[in-house]
């Protein structure tokens, strides 16, 4: 496994930990309280791993608004590893507040997985660049015991990318047309990364006589159909079933083309959904940060965006020849030249303070000025010749500077609301580069084994399937080509505060997943902060983002949605709501017990899924609802789904621990596993997705009301008696002990506690119960009705003597 060959450095510190008294403010965000190099703020982040000894230390740095990953490990001793993006000035804090921690990733893997990544983009760039041609290999039928099959294989002369694609059709037999006979598209087939060909093996009814093979890039070619006549036939017990179309971690660019595409090659089946918000965009206003200490150096910040003219402007302090002479200033073109004041020495006089009055004054038109993080800027600023505004992006010319249209894929043969919703959506955390990955091989799944696979034929037929790989294109974009633990939108809170300078600039933006409506920070729920360049901002009011406002739009849109799926890296998870707590550990209002047993028996059906790729099993400990098994986050995006329009919302963490052998311990992933993981990562939560929508098509079919029973049931008892109910299927129980009638808001069987069952009722006294059952689908016990008249409810007479 690669995973040997990351380089661990080990550092372990043996101090008594402490509690954290103070915030860990990264020294990148702290206010300049004394004069200080500004080289001290220049600091480039790793990922390490925290280890903390119990819950409340946890919890601890989750309110602190450390930059957490979503990666907790915890141990049989009941301590934890926590993995956090920090630097070197931080770490430095937390080995003083007496924790052990370790190195995992930093930023020179990253910097391997980016030069992967571009080699890459440049062998599949020459593979497609022009038509493909395709080369039919075989194209055989032939018989055995169970039936007849036809065997083909093609190489096209694109195989190198994987999402390069072949259909074949056939006729039904000599003088039929092309396509009466059968369609599929062909699975891919690699040797150690090598691509091979491609290959086809399906039943048939009727022997072919012609095959057409047609790539997505453009090639055709057409072949007559022969027996077999060789020994050695291909195996026809495993279906076939196309997946691996990813082969490269995508920018938002290119996962939005790549969904565009699909839906021009898939009419009948796909649909582009542009949502109405766009993002900010992969834009920042040019700036430059003057001196070398906080206390003489001068912030100035273009009124332009970089690309639309900041980038343009440039700054000159000069000091003049001449002795006592005054600060002025002149603009030449896009140059702003400042003539600094000397004293009778002829030595500089200008403090900051005093060239910031200045700018804000005369070239107010162009730029804005600023001390550094709120510096008294008492010191005496140095000359500069020419110094250039930027606005520090290093993506390439060709991703747009613009406000993104972000963009869902719907799938389903009726796509008009009345089938079953299902809503996946990935990359809300710019770094997790994986996660889109997920559901661009869900999308492709879907749509290129549509002709010949039944099981998804069910699927894209029963289901309105709706994709958002990539939630925050922003800050997907500046994760890729510019800060790599991008985890925010890139939306600047900070301008009016102390961290509008540059240096702050990878600080900035609004964490996506806690900027929702339900259990927010701004109510009082842990997990997330208020100021603007933690990792975990929750934004300046509730819903304020574009990203976040997108989601919400098309869950409103489309109340036909009922199942939901967050993915996000890494950890190896896979939670449901509640998602988040106060600080006295309040949780969100729990599901009742039988939606709890739901969401667990579901996550069998998925969790299956997922280990059947390669044998990943999602620990029982990283399984439930996300209090119990993470920790909290407030205003984040299930919930809101969950509670305000009563989607079943799960949170995939992809990326699950791997073993390492020499070691003999579970070693976590990272956000930018080797591309050779991430891939696998990918391959085996598509398969979890074809989990969900089993479990979306199963509820869909679902018209069977629930049964239920209590225990004991109605009779005399000679002393109080624990009744406890059990149902066909996962339902809530609605009862009443007042001899009324239960309805939806009578009270229902809740669970009794976290990862427990559901509770009973203790009867002390003669009572009789009044209860129905009610399933997830929302099939009542005995069609009875809880807004009507009916009294087809279930009864039981409990005496105590
Ligand atoms: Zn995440």
């Amino acid at each position: 496994m690669t995973m040997k060959k990351r380089s661990l450095i080990v550092v372990l510190v043996t101090l008594s930990i402490l509690l954290i008294a103070t915030p860990f403010f990264n020294s990148n965000t702290t206010i300049a309280t004394t004069s200080q190099p500004l080289k001290s703020f220049e600091e480039k982040a790793a990922l390490v791993s925290i280890h903390v000894k119990d819950r409340t230390e946890l919890d601890k740095l989750v309110e602190a608004g450390f930059d957490l990953t979503e990666h907790v490990h915890q141990h049989e001793d009941g301590t934890y590893d926590v993995d956090a993006i920090v630097t070197p000035s931080e770490l430095k804090k937390i080995r003083n507040q007496g924790f052990e921690f370790e190195t995992v990733y930093t930023k020179a893997e990253a910097e391997q997985r980016i030069a992967e990544r571009k080699s890459q983009v440049k062998k599949l760039d020459q593979a497609t660049s022009s038509e493909d041609s395709i080369t039919i290999l075989r194209a055989n039928f032939f018989e055995n015991y169970s039936g007849t099959f036809l065997y083909v294989e093609a190489k096209t002369s694109a195989g190198a990318a994987s999402n390069v694609a072949l259909t074949a059709t056939w006729d039904a037999g000599k003088g039929t047309e092309i396509g009466s006979g059968g369609e599929a598209t062909l699975r891919r087939v690699e040797d150690y990364g090598e691509y091979l060909y491609h290959q086809l093996l399906l039943p048939i009814e009727e022997i072919p006589h012609q095959i057409k093979i047609e790539s997505n890039q453009g090639g055709t070619s057409t072949a007559t159909i022969s027996e077999w006549l060789g020994e050695d036939k291909p195996d026809p017990d495993k279906p076939h079933y196309v997946s691996d179309f990813v082969d490269h971690y995508m920018d938002s660019t290119e996962i939005t083309e790549r969904i565009e595409s699909l839906a021009e090659e898939f009419p009948e089946l796909a649909e582009v959904i542009e949502l109405p918000n766009q993002s900010n965009g992969y834009r920042r206003k040019a700036q430059a940060l003057l001196g070398d200490n906080t206390n003489d150096s001068v912030v100035v910040t273009s009124n332009d965006w970089g690309h639309e003219g900041g980038n343009d402007i440039s700054i000159s302090l000069e000091k003049p020849e001449e002795e006592q002479a005054e600060l002025s200033l002149h603009i030449d073109g896009q140059e702003i030249v400042v003539s600094l004041a000397t004293d009778e020495n002829g030595n500089v006089s200008s403090t900051a303070s005093d060239v910031i009055t200045l700018l804000n004054q005369e070239a107010n038109e162009l730029v804005s000025a600023d001390t550094f993080r709120g510096a008294e800027g008492d010191g005496i600023v140095t000359p500069e010749s020419s110094v250039q505004l930027d606005d520090n992006l290093d993506a390439p010319d060709s991703i747009s500077r613009d406000p993104f249209t972000v963009k869902a894929l719907r799938i389903g043969k009726h796509r008009d609301g009345s089938k079953t919703g299902v809503f996946a959506y990935s990359q809300e955390h710019a770094r997790e580069w994986v996660t889109p990955l997920v559901s661009i091989e869900t999308a492709e799944r879907l749509l290129r084994n549509y002709a010949h696979d039944p099981e998804t034929r069910k699927y894209v037929d029963n289901l309105d399937i709706f994709i958002v790989p990539t939630v925050n294109p922003d800050g997907a974009h500046f994760s890729m080509y510019d800060y790599n633990w991008q985890r925010k939108n890139m939306t600047n809170h900070c301008v009016d505060t102390d961290f509008s300078d540059p240096l702050a600039q990878d600080y900035w933006g609004v964490d996506l997943n806690r900027n929702h409506s339900v259990g927010s920070v701004h109510d009082g729920y842990i997990g997330a902060s208020t100021n603007c360049t933690s990792a975990v901002y929750a934004g300046p009011e509730e819903v304020s983002e574009p990203e976040a406002q997108n989601l919400i739009w098309l869950a409103e849109q489309n109340p036909n949605i009922k199942f939901a799926m967050n993915i996000h890296s890494y950890g190896g998870y896979f939670m449901w709501p509640p998602g988040a707590y106060t600080e006295n550990r309040e949780t969100l209002p729990r599901p009742t017990a039988g939606e709890e047993a739901y969401f667990w028996q579901a996550s069998e059906t998925i969790l299956d899924e997922i280990r059947d790729y390669r044998g990943t099993v999602i620990l029982p400990s990283r399984t439930g609802p996300i209090p119990d098994v993470l920790y909290s986050a407030a205003g984040n995006s299930a919930d809101a789904l969950w509670y305000d329009y009563g989607i079943y919302a799960w949170d995939f963490e992809v990326g699950a621990d791997i073993w390492n052998e020499e070691q003999g311990r579970w070693q976590s992933v990272g956000f930018q596993p080797p591309f050779e993981e991430g891939h696998a990562e990918a391959m085996e939560f598509a398969n979890g997705m074809n989990g969900l929508f089993d479990v979306a098509y199963q509820y869909a079919k679902d018209k069977k009301p629930p049964k239920s029973k209590a225990t004991p049931g109605k009779g005399t008892y000679d002393e109080p008696v624990e009744v406890s109910f059990d149902s066909s299927e996962p339902a809530t129980i609605y009862y009443t002990l007042d001899g009324s009638k239960p309805t939806f808001e009578s009270d229902k069987i809740q669970i009794k506690d976290t990862r427990e069952g559901a509770e009973t009722l203790m009867i002390e006294e003669t009572t009789t119960i009044h209860w129905f059952a009610m399933d997830a689908a929302g099939n009542v016990e005995k069609h009875y009705n809880p807004d009507g008249n009916g009294n087809n409810y279930n009864k039981a007479k409990i005496t105590i003597k």
